[in-house]
């Protein structure tokens, strides 16, 4: 078994209800959800869209390898993708997107796959969540705690934690 770190964002849709449904799948295909991060708002990243983010961090225990829980990932992804909203039409906007940020320690780098994620740690509204649920975790390539990368962070996108959450 391996704890993995995901990443749900949303910016489309009944984000809340999508996480919700997200977490259940999770839950059900890929292993255990152990712990869940606060619900953040943030503002998107790169582009300019009309709504702010939900992002939220998802600690699962699992047994699959990494590519059968990519593979589970992107069907999920699919599915809550079905949710139309015609009336919200953002350019990349999307009802859910669920990345790997971590694999337990393990460094994957395929075609299809690259853990620890790429970007996470240029992303604050990544490291806000993962500083929450596991501030010591190491990342096992630059060898820094989540709270040590996300003090060095360079971006300067809003993170908001939001209120009357679990
Ligand atoms: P992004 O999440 O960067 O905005 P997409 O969700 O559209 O972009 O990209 C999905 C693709 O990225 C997947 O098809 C997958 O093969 C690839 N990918 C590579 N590494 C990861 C990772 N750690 N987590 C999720 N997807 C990844
Ligand atoms: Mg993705």
């Amino acid at each position: 078994m391996e704890r993995c770190y995901i990443l749900f964002g949303s910016n489309m849709g009944d984000s809340d209800q999508i996480f919700a449904q997200a977490c259940l799948l999770i839950n059900n295909r890929c292993g255990h959800v152990v712990q869940v991060s606060a619900a953040y708002e943030s503002e998107p990243w790169g582009f300019e869209a009309e709504r702010w983010f939900l992002n939220r961090v998802v600690v699962v225990e699992t047994g699959l390898a990494p590519e059968a829980l990519l593979q589970q990932l992107l069907d999920i992804e699919r599915e809550l993708g079905r949710v139309r909203h015609p009336e919200i039409e953002g350019y990349a906007s999307r009802t859910a997107d669920l990345d790997v940020l971590y694999y337990g320690d393990h460094v994957i780098c395929t075609e299809t796959l690259t853990v620890p994620h790429p970007r996470l740690h240029l992303r604050r509204f990544a490291l806000v969540p993962m500083c929450e649920v596991a501030p010591d975790f190491v990342h096992p390539v630059l060898q820094l705690t989540q709270a040590e990368l996300l003090q060095h962070c360079p971006d300067e996108g809003l993170v908001r934690r939001l209120e009357n959450e679990e």
